[in-house]
Formats: structure tokens, sequence, C-alpha cells
């Protein structure tokens, strides 16, 4: 699929560090997750060329903090118009490397180019502040700072978007970056990256270390234990967040998550159904199920219970799984093996435990593929016993727990140790406000399935994370507020 570039130069294979592409005396391979088609061999780099990145970035850091932000946001505008411009050959080496439809990649790749947008302007409105004096002999003021050298570790899922969404921010306010990519999708980062460079972006100011999955682990270390790196932004599992925030604890480093989810999307007796059917298709079945943001437990009320899971399943059934490059394909494969295992074991202790399959529930057989597959799939008579209401299932697994009030519909959905999206339709606007505020939540999508655009802080409560991406917000956990107390008037 990589023969059809327009501009095969995107496709890059080395490691950035310093404005250099380097290689590495190890290469790890990358695969079409559709065809298990080896797609490029990247370098593979360890802690000592991770040290040799956070160097050079903060060689980089005082020329690029002095620079006017107008002189930082042209570069990022620069390299905005760039990822539009490329943006077919970008889509597709995502295809390519992470399965996703095309149609969704090409979204994702406009998505991602966004936060470049969004930041480049907002970057020129970090304001300090004068704050009133209490004492006529002086004044109080606040400077806001570039923290410094930001490590970003980013997952497959959004091979572009989540790295521009932690990048762009850092970037703006001043701040140099290594990133370290998910070794499923090192090449969208590296293409990207490639750009940054034709934008005019200075050596060191963005540097990305591939890595496999064994050496991520290294590089991570390297990026936690380093003081010269001052904030590490991460988004992936809960899991992995805990480790790197435990590392990252001797070194007092300020921290982003964006760690798992398990959405809520609730289905009230009062919602226009039909809505609420396209509104759980696109959120639990995008990018097959692989979002931290995806509809994760769905909850229909007692009185329509039945007919949401008919129209759900009605539609669901019709979804074309395939090759993401085919045209009308709806879902393609998962990301891996692992991925598929981790989807059959939750559905088969669902169905142990007495969940009906209303359609799916197996693997599905692609001609000419050799991917990770799985139906789209619709369970019916589901409880909290099983294991599909408590873990994140990402993959295309949809369970219909039913409910009978509204106060049972948000303690359900509450009771959970994540909190990052959650859905619910209704038209009774008094029930929309108890609802969005009864969820604990940092994000709550009502009538929609939805949510994300740069200008809104996306977030997480509880053991989704800490700190906001996008919106105003986004750029706060890139500056220091440093207090000038100026005396002797
Ligand atoms: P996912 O569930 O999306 O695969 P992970 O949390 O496993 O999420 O991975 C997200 C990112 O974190 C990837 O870039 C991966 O290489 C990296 N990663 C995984 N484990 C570690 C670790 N122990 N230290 C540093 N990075 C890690």
């Amino acid at each position: 699929p990589l023969a059809a570039l327009q501009d095969p130069t995107l496709l890059k294979t080395q490691a950035l560090i310093d404005g250099q592409w380097v290689d590495a005396t190890q290469r790890f391979a990358v695969r079409d997750p559709a065809t298990g088609t080896v797609l490029a061999q990247v370098a593979n780099l360890g802690a000592a060329e991770t040290e040799a990145a956070i160097a050079a970035a903060n060689r980089a850091w005082p020329a690029w903090r002095a620079l006017p932000a107008k002189a930082r946001s042209a570069v990022l505008m620069k390299w905005f118009h760039l990822l539009h411009q490329h943006a077919d050959d970008l889509a597709r080496i995502m295809t390519a490397e992470q399965g996703k439809p095309l149609a969704e990649a090409k979204g994702e790749v406009g998505y991602g180019a966004s936060f470049l947008e969004w930041f480049a302007e907002e970057g020129r409105r970090i304001y300090g502040e004068t704050v009133p004096s209490t004492d006529p002999s002086k004044r109080f003021l606040v400077l806001k700072q570039a923290v410094g050298v930001c490590a970003a570790i980013t997952p497959w899922n959004f091979p572009i978007a989540m790295i521009t969404r932690k990048v762009a921010p850092a970037l703006a306010a001043g701040c140099p970056v290594v990133i370290k990519p998910a070794e499923a999708t090192p090449l969208s980062a590296l293409a990207v990256a490639e750009l940054a460079q034709r934008a005019g972006m200075p050596p060191g100011v963005l540097n990305v270390i591939t890595a496999d999955a064994d050496r991520s682990i290294d590089v991570g270390k390297a990026l936690c234990a380093s003081d010269v790196v001052r904030h590490l932004s991460f988004t992936g599992s809960t899991e992995v967040g805990r480790i790197l925030m435990k590392q990252c604890a001797p070194t007092v480093k300020k921290l982003s998550l964006e760690l798992g989810g398990n959405a809520p999307f609730i289905v009230f007796d009062d919602a226009d159904l039909d809505a609420a059917v396209e509104g759980a298709l696109v959120s639990k079945y995008r990018n097959a199920g692989q979002t931290c943001v995806c509809a994760n437990r769905l909850y229909a009320q007692a009185g329509i219970y039945e007919r949401f899971v008919e129209k759900l399943t009605a539609k669901v059934a019709e979804m074309r799984v395939g090759n993401g490059f085919d045209d009308c394909v709806a879902q393609g494969p998962l990301i891996d093996d692992q991925a598929l295992a981790k989807v059959e074991e939750l559905l088969g202790d669902a169905i142990a435990k007495g969940a009906q399959v209303r359609t799916g529930g197996q693997r599905a057989v692609v001609p000419g593929g050799q991917g990770a597959f799985f139906q789209p799939t619709v369970l019916s008579n589901v409880n909290a016993t099983m294991r599909v209401a408590r873990e994140e299932i990402f993959g295309p697994v949809a369970p219909v727990f039913k409910f009978d009030t509204e106060a049972e519909a948000i303690s359900l959905a509450n009771d959970t140790e994540f909190g990052l999206a959650s859905y619910f339709y209704s038209r009774d606007v008094g029930r929309i406000w108890r609802v969005s505020e009864g969820l604990e939540y940092g994000m709550v999508g009502v009538n929609t399935g939805v949510i994300s655009t740069c200008e809104v802080p996306f977030g997480g409560v509880k053991q989704s994370g800490l700190g906001r991406e996008g919106a105003r917000q986004g750029i706060e956990d890139y500056v220091e507020a440093k207090y000038v107390c100026l005396g002797g008037l």
C-alpha cells in the first residue's frame, strides 16, 4: 500500500535527533495489521540515544523560547498547512500501519492538524498578570514562562493526533520536545516529523525516538529519570500511566496523563432512539472500538431496551469489515492478535455468564486478510458480574445493560475507577442537567456520540488521568507562573 505514495520521501525509517535522521544498529519491523505484511524496518533506539535527544532539546531551548510567540506560531502554521497538503499520503501511511479505514485516517489527519493551528493561535495569547498590590512600595507581577524540555509518549490508536495534541501546545509555549511514538505506528510519527522539518523547525526542537516494545521501556525510563525533562505527557493504558507516574516521582516531574476509559452510553426512555443508535454506532465502532472514549457499556432504560437493541443490532449487522483500503469498509482489523485475544476473552466470559449474542460474536473472515478481524458485535442480557462491565474492551463489542431509573443509571455509570468520556440520550431538559452534573467524568456527550475537537478540554477524572489537552486549558501544563515582586518603588 505504501508504493502508491505521491511523495515517497515522507516514508522515514530513521529516528530524528537534533535535526538529523539517525540510524541504529538494530531495527524493528512495522506490520500492516490487515495483512501481516512487513511495511518497513525502523531504527530501534535505546537509552543512550534518548539522552542525546534530551541534550539536543536542552541546547535548542534558549533560542526557541526567546523567539517571539508569533515566530513559533508561524512554524506551527506552516506545519499545519503541510499536513493538509500531504493528507492523502499521511492517511495511506496511517491505514497501512494502523488498519483504520482510509476515510477515518484522513479524518484523523485533519483532526491532528487542527491542534497545530489551534495552538499556533493560542501561543500568542499566553498572558501574564499584574496583581493589585497590598504595599504601596511594591508591584506584583506574574510572568508565564515555558516549563522546559517536554517528553511525549504516545499510543497507536491515533498515531498523528495524539502527537500533535501534546507537541503543539509545548512548542507554542516555547518548549522543545522528545517524542516516543508507539512501536506499532512509528511511520505516521516520522512522516509528521519530516513535515515539521520542512516547516522550518530548528534542530533539536522536535526529536523522535523510535523503539520496539522492549526498548520503549528503556526510553521511558531515560525520559522519566532525566532532570532536564520537566514535563511528561502520556496517552495509553492506566497500567503504564501508573508506572510512568512512579518513575517520574524522583524528579517531581509535571505530568499530563490521558489513560483508560470505561465510557457509559445511556439511553433514556424519552430519547430519540434513531439518533441514539447512530450515536452508539460512531462512539462504539469507530477505529474498531479502539479509542479511549469509545462507548464501553451501553445502558438502555427498560421501556425502550428491546427496541434499542433491535435497532442497534440491525445497523451493526450491516457494517462491513475488511482492509481499511477497500471502499465501503466500515471497520478494519484490530491492531494485533493480542488485542483480538483480549476481546475474545471478555466475550467468552460474558457468554459463559449468560450474555446473548445478537449479532457478530466471532472473528471475521476477510478475503486476502491475515489480520485480527473481529465481527462488530452486540450483546444483550448482560449484567454487572461480567468483565465487560468493568474492563475497557477496546474492541467492537457492545454490551447493552438494562436499567429502570435515572438514579440507577447515574450510579451504574459512576461505578468504575475510570472517568474519561460518558454519553447519554434524553430530550428532557431537567434530566439533561441532572445527569450531566451527576456523571463523574471529564467529558459528557449529550445526544451525540462524537465530542472531540481541538477547541475543548479533553481529559479525565479519577484513574483516567491528569490534566486537559486541547482548548485554552491545554497550554497551561506547558507554562510556569513566575511571580515577580517589584519593590523599592
Ligand atoms: P496501548 O494500550 O494503547 O497499547 P500502552 O500503554 O501499552 O497502550 O502503550 C502506549 C505507549 O506507551 C506506547 O508508545 C508504548 O510503547 C509505551 N509504553 C508501554 N509500556 C511502557 C513503559 N513501561 N515505559 C514507557 N513507555 C511504555
